[in-house]
């Protein structure tokens, strides 16, 4: 399919940026990925509002109204009519011509957006559950920006891939803060719990989903740290993103977590969350 590249539509080898953008030299930038089922956007009010908390915490404006994204992605998505796909989209702070960490004050942003078939999380990952090992967070302290400049989290997921588990979860001051790739949620004696946002984390559109249908369901749930021992300790551990949607951990460091099978709370949800996004097929 076509991209978008500030303000054309073009087959993917005709984009072309600068090589002084400072999205390529700074990893100066921020992005979304949003889903896209059955030809309809998932929460793009959400990603939208969050694209432009991005955008304000390093200092730059959309460049685009809501009805000029929604227009640029409904183009992109309508070349795969009615499929599921991820929509990918990028805003950098363009390029003067020259290599200064200093913001200039007339730049021009880069915009970018594309859509790919929607990469699913495996059917076996959803019922078996997954691996997880711990590490410590060695990202920023601005972790709630979702920058495009994520070398601490590609080198996190790669070390939890050599050790065979398919997710990090980071442990900053004793604390479990999230995924490499991924919001953490557990549960204790039948009660959700997930850390509260701050710096530390990406407010995730999938978590407030997730606590939004434990909320309309009365399952109970917190927002509250979660210490190491209380991760280790947990009855379950599930991580959540666009991409892998609701996903049991069932065996973290090496030692099972509950009976080593995903739990009943993590059924529940999960049925809600398969159950919602079936509604917006159905449109
Ligand atoms: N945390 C991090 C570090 C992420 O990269 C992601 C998504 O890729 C998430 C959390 C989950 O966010 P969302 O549910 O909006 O996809």
């Amino acid at each position: 399919p076509d991209i978008y590249l500030n303000g054309q539509f073009l087959r993917p080898e005709e984009g072309k940026i600068s090589v002084m953008d400072r999205g390529f030299l700074f990893g100066d930038g921020v992005y979304e990925v949003i889903p896209c089922y059955a030809g309809r956007l998932f929460r793009l009010e959400h990603h939208l509002q969050r694209l432009d908390s991005s955008l304000h915490a390093i200092h730059m404006t959309n460049p685009l109204s809501t009805a000029e994204w929604q227009a640029i992605l409904q183009r992109l998505i309508q070349q795969l009519p009615g499929t599921d796909q991820s929509v990918y989209l990028q805003i950098t702070r363009g390029s003067t011509g020259k290599r200064d960490h200093a913001i200039p004050k007339e730049i021009q942003p880069t915009l970018f957006a594309m859509t790919q078939p929607a990469i699913y999380p495996d059917e076996a990952s959803l019922t078996n559950g997954v691996k997880a090992i711990t590490l410590q967070d060695n990202r920023w302290h601005r972790c709630n920006i979702k920058a495009i400049t994520l070398l601490a989290n590609v080198l996190l997921r790669s070390e939890a891939m050599d050790h065979g588990a398919s997710e990090a979860i980071l442990i900053r001051d004793g604390q479990a803060v999230e995924g490499a790739t991924s919001n953490i949620f557990i549960v204790k004696k039948q009660r959700i719990i997930t850390p509260p946002k701050s710096e530390h984390l990406l407010p995730g559109i999938t978590r407030d989903l997730v606590l939004e249908l434990a909320g309309q369901q009365g399952m109970p749930f917190e927002e509250s740290a979660i210490s190491e021992q209380a991760l280790n300790e947990a009855d379950e551990i599930w991580l959540t993103s666009s991409s892998k949607e609701v996903m049991a951990v069932v065996e973290l460091n090496g030692q099972r977590v509950g009976n080593g099978k995903p739990g009943p709370i993590y059924s529940q949800i999960a049925n809600h969350y398969q159950a919602y996004k079936n509604l917006l097929r159905k449109g």
